[in-house]
């Protein structure tokens, strides 16, 4: 059963967009996953089909509409769809790899993008909404950050990557980020490759690479080894 992605969407344009490329677009001619958009706008009933409105106690921007927004959805979700429903959202819970490895292991997600201010709240509540981070910066819209999400999740589906092993050693998928790499030439512009890594010594490599990931770890990422969170820089 291949995984399956509906996306909401004004820019339906926007995709596959780099999706259909490399890794992702040979699995997607594979069918190795499908995608699915959907225009929101088909969903709006109005002359000028209209998907958002002013928001209720005044400010800026536009607010998309509720009502559209739940036909869409319920459109591209009808009861009994297992999919897990995501807004990506710079409110929502930041992706994790651990959560990307769930989605991957699913049926398939369904994706709102937002646009403008944002969507109506009620809508969130009443379609439960799983809101989705991926990172403190704001977007203009939804649909890129629901490209990179698809572009983590597609990469762990079987049969994508070539070289399987490569996927469990990555940054993050063991609490460390990933040791320094290197290739030929053997010395570039001074620089000799680590002596270790031209040993032949396996367990010697080994133990240089865990002891590298544990330094970068410390210096970039305490809170990956259970520090507190890094404070804000003003
Ligand atoms: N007014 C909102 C930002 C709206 S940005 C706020 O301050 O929270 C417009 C749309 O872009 C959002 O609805 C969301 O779908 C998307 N977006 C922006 N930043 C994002 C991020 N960091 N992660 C995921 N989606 C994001």
């Amino acid at each position: 059963m291949s995984f399956a992605a509906s996306l909401l969407t004004l820019y339906p344009e926007m995709f596959p967009g780099a999706l259909g490329l490399s890794l992702a677009g040979r699995a997607l001619e594979a069918g190795t996953w499908s995608l699915e958009t959907i225009q929101i706008r088909d969903f709006a009933t109005d002359r000028h089909r209209t998907v958002d409105d002013t928001p209720a106690g005044g400010g800026a921007g536009m607010v998309m509409r509720a009502d559209v927004l739940a036909r869409a959805i319920d459109h591209a979700s009808p009861p009994g769809d297992e999919r897990p429903r995501l807004l990506m959202s710079p409110r929502g819970k930041p992706l994790t790899q651990a959560r990307v490895r769930e989605l991957a292991a699913g049926p398939g997600v369904v994706i709102l993008c937002g646009r403008f201010e944002g969507v109506d709240q009620r809508l969130i509540d009443a379609r439960a909404l799983e809101e989705v981070s991926i990172g403190d910066f704001i977007l203009s819209g939804g649909e890129p950050a629901a490209l990179v999400l698809l572009d983590a999740v597609v990469r762990l589906l079987p049969g994508v990557m070539g070289n399987a092993v490569s996927g469990e050693e990555e940054s993050f998928e063991n609490g460390l980020l990933e040791h320094p790499h290197y290739t030929r030439p053997q010395e570039f512009e001074g620089r000799p490759i680590p002596d270790v890594l031209v040993s032949g010594n396996h367990k010697k490599i080994a133990e240089w690479r865990r002891a590298e990931a544990e330094k970068l770890t410390r210096e970039r990422r305490p809170d990956l080894l259970g520090a507190p969170p890094q404070p804000l820089v003003k």
